[in-house]
């Protein structure tokens, strides 16, 4: 089946100052579809001086057009009105997304795209909630404080969650008042284009938001170096956040950082373990484990090692990849083929190192995509690799535990602090390992929720800086102290 007859691709171009224009140089690149490993669509590639231009488009329209006169009701309207765009073209972006990641259609029409829509929705009633506060100085003076916004926003994103960790900024920075310039992972730059589709729709002021394609090294490089960027948000590797907040110091620009992670679930011998096995399913393998906040580390009780085991592998046998289109389907292929080199490498790596693999670990029999079988190696030693290094992918690695305190010492023991889950009966240890567990998210008899309202983002190698809720406003906004004298 040809991809025009499921969704109609947008152009190889960017988008710059309210229209859709070819790079500079002309140059393009492919997006491959990852369950036909086929070129999907040609997009085109953002050179030093296409960065340049968006950034300059951004700029005038935070300087100078309707942006910064429009008062914060109608800035609240406008995103509004993006929030129900996305929703009536939620089909389509669905689809789009699907193919261009590899995500099932069940997940990208059922929780990304939704989730999107709901985040404009959201960010649209904070535009009239900005406020400042009137403070209680010693002086003889009238002081108040006021939020204005920051200028220019840089938005770097990953393949995982395209449109919606996208949205995740842009929605915020706009909201604040600030203007966009988006730079989608070149593995899945599709929907950012169609939702610049949708900002066309919504007759938003030209150059607020603004989307410019293109490789990490060239596009992504060119956005962080600018010095007309005031802040980047990123969401991607550790390994690239660091350098990106090196190269950030240059131009002084604010940067926040959503990392990697190589997230515990902790099992207690006293919890439900039937819901327990489902979070730890849910938890390794959503989104084919390509999910920064994943549950890859299975810390169990001994105690309840075998049952929970059972009941895990029982439901892993069920889980096939099949077409990510099929509404049936719930696990699609990887997001490209780098990522099934690295899975296949990591497992290769933990067999090398003597850890037991009981279900997975290969491809499956399927003549095409770049597949991978839901995978699970028992009693891992934390210190081995897969215990430790991040595979962003469908691999888990099981370790047993005697109690509640090895359970956290072994939890703690990582660089990475995206976030951590318990499942128990008990509301005190509950509560006590929410306090003690090192990551920015705390999951208790649940795992992978997320909500427009509630902060996300990392402890330790995980990043800095908290995304949703009103901490994304704080993030885009400066204080500005203000003294008037009263004598
Ligand atoms: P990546 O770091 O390779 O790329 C992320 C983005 O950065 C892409 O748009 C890429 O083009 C760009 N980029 C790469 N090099 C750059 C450079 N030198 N300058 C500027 N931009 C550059 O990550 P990925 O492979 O796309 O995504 C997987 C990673 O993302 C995993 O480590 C995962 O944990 C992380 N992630 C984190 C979160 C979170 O919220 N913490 C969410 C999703 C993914």
């Amino acid at each position: 089946m040809k991809p025009e007859s499921v969704v109609s691709l947008p152009p190889a171009k960017l988008f710059i100052d309210g229209g859709f224009v070819p790079a500079q140089e002309g140059a393009e690149f492919p997006t491959y579809n990852p369950a036909t490993e086929e070129v999907l669509a040609r997009v085109a590639l953002a050179g030093e001086e296409d960065v340049d231009r968006a950034v300059a488009a951004a700029q005038r329209a935070f300087a100078q057009g309707p942006w910064p006169r429009m008062n914060a009701h109608e800035r609240g309207r406008l995103l509004w009105r993006i929030g129900d765009l996305i929703w009536a073209h939620r089909e389509e972006l669905a689809r789009l997304e699907t193919l261009d990641s590899g995500k099932p259609i069940r997940d990208s029409l059922g929780v990304d795209i939704p989730m999107v829509s709901e985040l404009f929705h959201y960010y649209a009633g904070w535009a009239t909630k900005i406020e400042g506060a009137v403070l209680p100085t010693k002086w003889p003076a009238f002081t108040y404080t006021v939020r204005e916004p920051l200028g220019v926003c840089g938005a770097i994103t990953p393949w995982n969650f395209p449109l919606l960790l996208a949205a995740w900024k842009i929605a915020p920075a706009l909201a604040c008042g600030n203007t966009v310039v988006h730079k989608p992972s070149e593995s899945t730059p599709l929907t950012a284009l169609k939702l610049a589709e949708i900002f066309q729709e919504a007759e938003a002021p030209p150059g607020i938001f603004n989307v410019v394609t293109g490789p990490g090294r060239i596009t992504g490089a060119a956005l962080v170096r600018h010095p007309g960027v005031t802040k980047l948000a990123f969401t991607g590797s550790t390994e690239v956040g660091r350098w990106i907040m090196r190269e950030a110091a240059t131009t002084l620009k604010r940067v926040t950082l959503e990392l990697g992670g190589k997230s515990p679930n902790i099992v207690l011998a006293d919890a439900d373990l039937k819901r327990a096995a489902r979070g730890a399913f849910i938890g390794i393998f959503y989104n084919q484990g390509e999910v920064c906040a994943a549950g890859s580390r299975l810390i169990v009780e001994s105690a309840v090692h075998d049952d929970l085991m059972e009941v895990l592998i029982r439901r892993t046998e069920r889980l096939q990849p099949g077409d990510p289109l099929d509404p049936e389907t719930r696990m699609g292929p990887l997001a490209n083929r780098p990522q099934l080199d690295k899975v296949e490498g990591y497992v290769r790596t933990a067999e090398k190192e003597g850890d037991r693999l009981i279900i997975g670990g290969r491809r499956p029999d399927l003549p095409r995509g770049w597949y991978y079988l839901p995978t699970i190696f028992d009693e891992v030693d934390p210190n081995h690799t897969i215990a430790r290094e991040e595979i962003f992918g469908p691999v888990l690695a099981v370790i047993p535990v005697k109690d509640e305190e090895e359970a956290l010492e072994t939890a703690n023991r990582t660089e990475y602090g995206l976030a951590a889950a318990v499942w128990t009966r008990d509301v005190k240890k509950a509560h006590r390992l929410a306090r003690a567990l090192q990551a920015g998210t705390i999951w208790v008899n649940t795992y992978n929720l997320y909500d427009s309202t509630m902060p996300f983002g990392g402890y330790k190698f995980s990043g800095f800086g908290r995304e949703l809720g009103r901490h994304a406003i704080d993030q885009y906004t400066q204080v500005k102290s203000v003294w008037v004298d009263l004598t």
